[in-house]
């Protein structure tokens, strides 16, 4: 199949790659123009003294239908993390494992200091649930109603269950601590987490732009090339004003990028995040596990322990700390920074004054908000504007990494179909 002219793609993150990759199987010429000095989008890692620094905690779950069809998981090199999580409430930590996986541990599990029995019970029930209605999950029907309320309304968890455990769980999954967002992405994450692991890759999140990129004409991806406007369907002026042809346009850039291009797109609010990093002599907890605060004060959503789950994060004889807090922390602020060492030193005790401070990451758009009543396609996760421009891209669908890689191959299958009938 030949087209006269090249397909343009805006944006090489996930989704301006993955649409990449299904037109590059289909031989049909594209070229990517891409703003950042990198491939990547919001999926990028930086190297600092030997450390991996993933820009914002983030997580590959294994079970991603997409991700499984279009990545190769062996050349990534992934290391999971063991299922469950540890709870920081009443100053102390509880482990709260996954019964399926660690049955030796189910006892502890289920009398752990976190909700009721009957909490933990419903945790079970609501993954039979989740299995059973699978395929309807994933089709991400909303449903207009919060996670909250699914969760204490129809579930019947407690409130102590959704506080302690789900709230910074999900929300710390979805960047939501009210957990608004629409119960239907909460339902695809779980069941994600029940069906596959969250893992790393060894070389860091960015190794997942990076292996999609290597498979395609590396001469066909422009980086460092801003487009800055689209007077018509078939042309984009770059900022330098260069200008090109193409056909049709795909609009992978983030929402607001998208929005700035082609004013059609629909903009909503960002969920944001903080990511504050460390250097440490010795792991805080050896253990490949989530640690989450489950006491409904402070600031910390989580902390990980990356070089635990995956040692390259880390040099040798070193540990790598991530913090991750739902407020948007500035670095420069001296005063919130240290009520941050203050509370990592109640979570840890005094070794945290061995850690030496590496970088923060402050990420107001990290996630484009999915909560419930907004306007999100259902289950199309692609389209075609008024102005004739393909669109994709996390916004469009669930805000995650299946979701971004579901719809560029979705843009690339408008394409074709825009082809066949021409
Ligand atoms: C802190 C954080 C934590 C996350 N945690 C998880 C997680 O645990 N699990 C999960 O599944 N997902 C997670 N995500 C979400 C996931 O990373 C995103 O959904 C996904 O990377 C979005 O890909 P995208 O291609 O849609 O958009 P983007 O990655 O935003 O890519 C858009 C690209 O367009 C480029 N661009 C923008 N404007 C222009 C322009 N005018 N000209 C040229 N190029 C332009 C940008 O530079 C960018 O490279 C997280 C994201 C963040 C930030």
């Amino acid at each position: 199949m030949t087209t006269k002219q090249p397909v343009l793609i805006v944006g090489a993150g996930l989704a301006g790659l993955s649409c990449a990759v299904r037109l590059d199987r289909a031989d049909i010429p594209y070229r990517i123009l891409e703003k950042s000095d990198a491939v990547g989008g919001r999926m990028r890692t930086d190297s600092v003294d030997g450390f991996r620094l993933d820009r914002g905690f983030q997580v590959l779950l294994t079970a991603y239908p997409e991700a499984k069809n279009v990545l190769d998981y062996d050349a990534l090199n992934l290391h999971a993390f063991r299922a469950g999580a540890m709870i920081r409430k009443d100053g102390r930590f509880h482990r709260l494992s996954d019964p399926f996986r660690h049955p030796s541990e189910a006892l502890s599990t289920l009398f752990a200091d976190v909700g009721s029995f009957a909490d933990k019970t419903r945790i079970l029930g609501l993954r039979r649930d989740l299995r059973r209605t699978a395929s309807q999950v994933r089709s991400h029907r909303l449903t207009g109603q919060s996670t909250a309320g699914a969760l204490k309304k129809d579930w019947g968890f407690s409130s102590e269950m959704v506080e302690a455990f789900f709230r910074p769980f999900i929300g710390g999954i979805t960047l939501d601590p009210e957990l608004k967002s629409d119960r239907a992405f909460f339902e695809f994450v779980m069941d994600m987490f029940s069906e596959g692991d969250a893992a790393f890759p060894a070389g860091g999140m960015q190794a997942i732009p990076e292996q999609l990129a290597a498979s395609l004409n590396p001469e066909w991806i422009h980086l460092e090339a801003a487009v800055a406007s689209m007077p018509d369907a078939r042309t984009l002026i770059l900022e330098d004003g260069t200008r090109m042809e193409g056909e049709p346009i795909v609009i992978a850039t983030d929402m607001t990028s998208a929005n700035g291009l082609d004013p059609e797109i629909d903009r909503r609010a960002w969920n944001g995040t903080t990511c504050v990093y460390f250097d440490a002599p010795s792991a805080p907890l050896d253990m490949p596990v989530l640690m989450l605060n489950g006491s409904g004060t402070g600031r910390i959503n989580n902390v990980v322990v990356p070089s635990v789950v995956a040692p390259g994060y880390a040099p040798e004889g070193r540990h790598l700390v991530a913090v991750s807090l739902f407020d948007t922390l500035r670095s420069e602020d001296g005063d919130a920074f240290d009520g941050l060492l203050a509370e990592l030193r109640e979570w840890f005790g005094a070794e945290v004054d061995d850690w030496r401070y590496l970088r923060t990451y402050h990420i107001p758009q990290a996630l484009p908000s999915q909560e419930a009543g907004t306007r999100v396609l259902d289950a199309v996760c692609a389209r075609l504007t008024e102005h004739g421009h393909i669109v994709c891209g996390d916004h469009l669908t669930t805000s995650s990494i299946n979701g971004a890689l579901a719809s560029g191959r979705v843009a690339a299958e408008i394409v074709m179909a825009k082809e066949a009938v021409a």
